[in-house]
């Protein structure tokens, strides 16, 4: 029943037709983009400016860091507001394009917090929704794979209704998401509302924190400063890993085809790996003579993870250009400036 396919394909095709004229008319918007400072968000207005946008970013530094937009601070055309999506909000200008960034995204950050996680969401979402259909702007909501929870349809199509633990320590972020969701698209039956929804697949790349928590920093940072490179349950789980500039570029096309995608859309690279071949990918690039030491899997931690990306392709001609192994050796270099590694460590 919820496999069932709502979105024919000739439908997607119409859709890509429309998109290629929208393109240049966004280069004038105003844009928010709410969590700016973030991992995803600082590559966004990096693109967003760079095509001649005027970019707001509002974040509160829960996650976010001013050091991912301090190379922005003599560039007129941006400006930062720092607020809490969850309080309301500060008086704005009207904007064109509003994204909604705004969530920590790794599980110990979110988890920190859970109740300010799912009202960020929720509260959050609906304020910047209002923002939106008061202003007849266009909203994109940067939702998650984690929709899917632990799923039992693989690969995910955006059809697939998921498979979530509404209790437990993941729900704060992924029942948050879903709810996000759901306002979204009922604000488009309702308002009419101009959105957009990305779920989003594991991302990674510059700009990552060294304390994000999440796998590809942690065994990163591990294997560069020679500590233990932590494998959580027996590795064998899978992710699919994007590069933050793919990333980018399908949340650019989504927010700048001219028709409503009718459904959320996944962004992801489908290239699918355990958690173990990962860790293995990380040793080898890195030389690092680090242990490798296992520790409980995380409750209701996802078994597997791949991207269905055939409506991305479809709709927005969008599909990831760089492989795990380049998108890796960036990352490792971005890391390698990030921390200090002992001198043990430096000198191999
Ligand atoms: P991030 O933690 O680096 O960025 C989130 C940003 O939101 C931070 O700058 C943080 O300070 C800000 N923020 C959090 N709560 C806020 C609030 N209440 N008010 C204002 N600002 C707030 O995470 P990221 O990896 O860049 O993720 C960005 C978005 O993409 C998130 O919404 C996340 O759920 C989504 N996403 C990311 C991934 C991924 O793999 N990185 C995967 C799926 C979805
Ligand atoms: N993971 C791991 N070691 C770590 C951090 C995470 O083995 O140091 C595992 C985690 O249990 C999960 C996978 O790697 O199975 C991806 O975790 P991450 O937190 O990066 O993303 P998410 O679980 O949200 O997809």
């Amino acid at each position: 029943r919820d496999v069932q396919d709502r979105w024919p394909a000739k439908d997607l095709l119409k859709g890509a037709a429309r998109e290629k004229s929208s393109m240049t008319r966004d280069k004038a918007s105003r844009v928010l983009v709410a969590g700016g400072a973030g991992f995803i968000g600082s590559h966004l207005i990096d693109a967003l400016l760079a095509g001649g946008a005027r970019v707001t970013c509002l974040d509160n530094l829960e996650t976010g860091r001013h050091a991912n937009l301090d190379h922005l601070r003599k560039e007129p055309r941006f400006d930062f507001i720092e607020a809490d999506l969850v309080d309301p909000l500060p008086k704005l200008p009207r904007f064109d394009r509003i994204f909604n960034l705004a969530c920590p995204a790794s599980p110990p950050h979110y988890q920190a917090d859970p109740i300010h996680t799912m009202m960020t969401s929720v509260i959050g979402t609906h304020r910047l929704l209002e923002l939106t259909r008061d202003a007849d702007a266009r909203f994109l909501q940067a939702s998650t794979s984690e929709v899917y929870g632990d799923p039992e349809i693989h690969p995910q199509k955006e059809c697939y209704w998921g498979n979530v633990n509404p209790t437990g320590p993941r729900a704060c972020y992924d029942e948050g998401k879903r709810a996000a969701e759901t306002l979204v698209f009922d604000f488009e039956r309702v308002h009419g509302t101009d959105i957009r929804v990305a779920r989003i697949f594991n991302t990674y790349g510059a700009r990552m924190r060294a304390d994000d928590g999440r796998v590809v920093s942690n065994v990163i940072c591990q294997a560069l400063s020679g500590t233990d490179i932590t494998i959580y349950g027996d590795g064998s789980q899978t992710r699919s890993f994007c590069y933050v500039s793919d990333l980018v570029e399908g949340l650019m096309r989504l927010m700048g085809a001219e028709a409503s995608p009718g459904g959320p859309v996944n962004l992801g690279n489908p290239s699918e790996i355990t958690v173990e071949e990962l860790v293995e990918h990380v040793v080898r690039l890195t030389g690092t003579a680090s242990r490798l030491v296992t520790r409980p899997l995380p409750v209701d931690d996802p078994r597997r993870r791949r991207p269905d990306i055939a409506r991305a392709k479809a709709l927005l001609g969008w599909s990831p250009k760089i492989g795990l192994e380049a998108g890796l050796e960036a990352a490792i270099a971005w890391f390698s400036k990030e921390i200090t590694p002992p001198p043990s460590v430096r000198s191999r």
